[in-house]
């Protein structure tokens, strides 16, 4: 494919506006495109306007590689701060500028890219390659869910995820600084150095494992009362207070790291209590995000929450009650990283970095988790051509990683096969 074609793709994709909505539309773009170069796709419809995609190249036969990535975008906040519309791809020297180009129209782009091409190779010739774009994983992975319920990563031995793994050059020690990834010492140093003389205008990384994550509510039921009798009602927000203060003490005294994502990050985001003034409070609660990590995986802190209620509901007028409303668990790999190596090897020529992929650690979450549930075996790795400056106004993609990326991809698939081949 000509270089013009796979900006243009990227740019097309861009101008459909999928900001948590309208999926189905980058789904149709995709078959038609997928269609045009003999590779058969089937959407899978999840809500009126907001389908999945799922394609396939090889012989369905083992080793299996999935290649996943999202087709929503958050919404692209207050308009009038961008440059230029957020639904218009604006090319600018290296930069291409508009919302979803660094999460992820870049990278679904660069995978689906990546198939066409290797399919036009007739590639591969043993082995299997799926694609897995998912609706709504900004907001709730459920496109992901809907599709690892389905069975569709079960087979897999490696699972990719295009999402933004690049980072500005001089942002590297504030991106290491803020607390969003962790490295060893030694990489670090190294990568710092070599920063200093490259002509590199970003670096790119392997997410290796990240935390997964759980937002709950505890609401204390009371009973409410005329203010001027309090003693005839229940005071909701001090069964709350009660509580939240045994919450705390039970996350500040957890034992559990893990040497690679740290500790559980407890954050207590919203609480409210009562309807009216002249009046005892009837029910109060709490809302809570916290991030997990494979030490204390989020069924036990369930568990562990769940106890400290059924304790403190033993007490006189306590009616405390636990709802999880989403739980993602976190993605890291077991064994030795098999199809890495394969990414790092290319990356050295096709990237020219100052490291060459580095693998890391990192907070934030991704559909992996949703995968992860139902294939605890799988290699999951996060690499793709976008940047930090994804959810933010003015987000933009480089086009040089952008098109590196398709043919590091193109690279390393190709040797994997052969190297793998089970015949
Ligand atoms: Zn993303």
């Amino acid at each position: 494919m000509k270089t013009a074609e796979k900006i243009r793709i990227v740019a097309d994709l861009i101008a459909i506006d999928s900001a948590n909505n309208h999926e189905e539309q980058i789904a149709d773009y995709l078959l038609k495109l997928f269609a045009i170069y003999g590779i058969k796709a089937s959407k899978i419809t999840q809500f009126p306007g907001r389908c999945n995609l799922v394609a396939e190249i090889g012989d369905g036969q083992a080793p299996k590689i999935g290649l996943s990535g999202h087709f929503d975008t958050v919404s692209p906040g207050d308009e009038t701060q961008w440059t230029t519309s957020p639904y218009s791809a604006v090319i600018d020297a290296d930069t291409l500028r508009g919302l979803g180009a660094s999460d992820m129209k870049a990278g679904v782009a660069q995978l689906v890219i990546t198939m066409i091409e290797l399919k036009q190779a007739g590639l591969p010739r043993h082995g299997t390659i799926r694609f897995l774009g998912t609706i709504s994983e900004e907001l709730t992975e459920e496109g992901a869910r809907l599709l690892a319920d389905q069975g569709y990563a079960d087979d897999l031995d490696v699972l990719l995820f295009a999402e933004p793994t690049g980072v500005a050059i001089d942002q590297l020690p504030a991106y290491f600084d803020s607390g969003a990834a962790r490295i060893d010492h030694n990489t670090l140093d190294a990568l710092l150095a070599a920063a200093e003389t490259t002509q590199a205008r970003e670096q790119h990384f392997i997410f290796q494992s990240h935390k997964g994550w759980m937002t709950y509510t505890v609401t204390a039921h009371g009973k409410a009362a005329h203010s001027s009798m309090p003693g005839l009602g229940i005071n909701a927000v001090d069964c709350l207070i009660t509580y939240y203060q045994a919450e705390k003490a039970l996350y500040a005294n957890l034992m559990e790291t893990s040497a690679e994502l740290g500790a559980t990050i407890y954050a207590p985001d919203i609480f409210h209590g009562g309807t009216q003034v002249n009046s005892i409070p009837a029910i109060a609660y709490e809302q809570v995000k916290v991030r997990t990590i494979p030490e204390l995986p989020n069924s036990e802190l369930i568990n562990r929450l769940s106890h400290l209620i059924d304790e403190l509901n033993q007490q006189p007028d306590m009616n405390l009650e636990l709802t999880v409303e989403q739980s993602e668990v976190p993605v890291a790999n077991s064994t030795p990283l098999t199809f890495a190596p394969f990414l790092q090897h290319h990356a050295h020529t096709t990237l020219a970095e100052p490291l060459d992929l580095p693998t890391i650690s990192v907070s934030l979450g991704t559909d992996a988790s949703e995968f992860r549930r139902r294939n605890s075996t799988a290699e999951m790795l996060v690499v793709g051509p976008g940047n930090t400056s994804a959810h933010q106004v003015d987000e933009f993609v480089s086009i040089s990683a952008y098109l590196n990326m398709i043919e590091l991809l193109i690279a390393s698939l190709t040797d994997y096969f052969s190297v793998n081949q089970k015949d």
